[in-house]
C-alpha cells in the first residue's frame, strides 16, 4: 500500500474533517478528529468513490472531465497543426528554391537535411538540364 496515491474522506457530516473536504492519506483508517471510518474520495471533488483498486482515485464525474479536457487539447493542437500546415505549404517554395541553392552551395544546414534529402535528387536532375 506505499504507493497509494488514493485521498480518503470523514464521511461524517458533523466532523469538520468533512465539512472542511479534508483529503487525508490512504493509509489513514480512521478520522483523527471523530474516529469514524473514513472512506476514499474523489481526489479532486471529494465525492465518495468505489474501493477498486489504487487507480481508481477520481469520481466518473471528474474523470469524465478529465477526459473532455484532454480530448479538447488535442482537438486545440490538431487546429494549431492544421494552421501551421497551411504556412508549410505557402512556404514551400521559397525552401526548395533555397535548397537548389544549398546544393549548389554544397554547405547545407542540419535543420533542413530531411526536406532537403527528398528533393535534392529532384534538384540534382533539375540542375543537369
Ligand atoms: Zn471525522
Ligand atoms: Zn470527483
Amino acid at each position: 500500500m506505499a504507493n497509494d496515491k488514493r485521498k480518503k474522506g470523514c464521511p461524517n457530516e458533523q466532523c469538520e474533517m468533512h465539512v472542511k473536504k479534508v483529503k487525508q492519506k490512504a493509509s489513514i483508517n480512521f478520522c483523527p478528529i471523530c474516529g469514524t471510518k473514513l472512506i476514499y474520495v474523489c481526489a479532486k471533488c471529494f465525492t465518495e468513490i468505489e474501493d477498486i483498486d489504487d487507480k481508481h482515485r477520481v469520481c466518473k464525474l471528474c474523470e469524465a472531465e478529465a477526459v473532455e479536457k484532454r480530448k479538447k487539447r488535442v482537438d486545440g493542437a490538431k487546429k494549431v497543426a492544421g494552421k501551421a500546415g497551411k504556412g508549410v505549404a505557402g512556404a514551400v517554395v521559397p525552401v526548395a528554391a533555397g535548397i537548389v541553392h544549398a546544393v549548389v552551395q554544397k554547405g547545407q544546414k542540419d535543420a533542413v537535411k530531411k526536406g532537403v534529402k527528398v528533393v535534392e535528387d529532384v534538384a540534382k536532375a533539375a540542375l543537369k538540364k
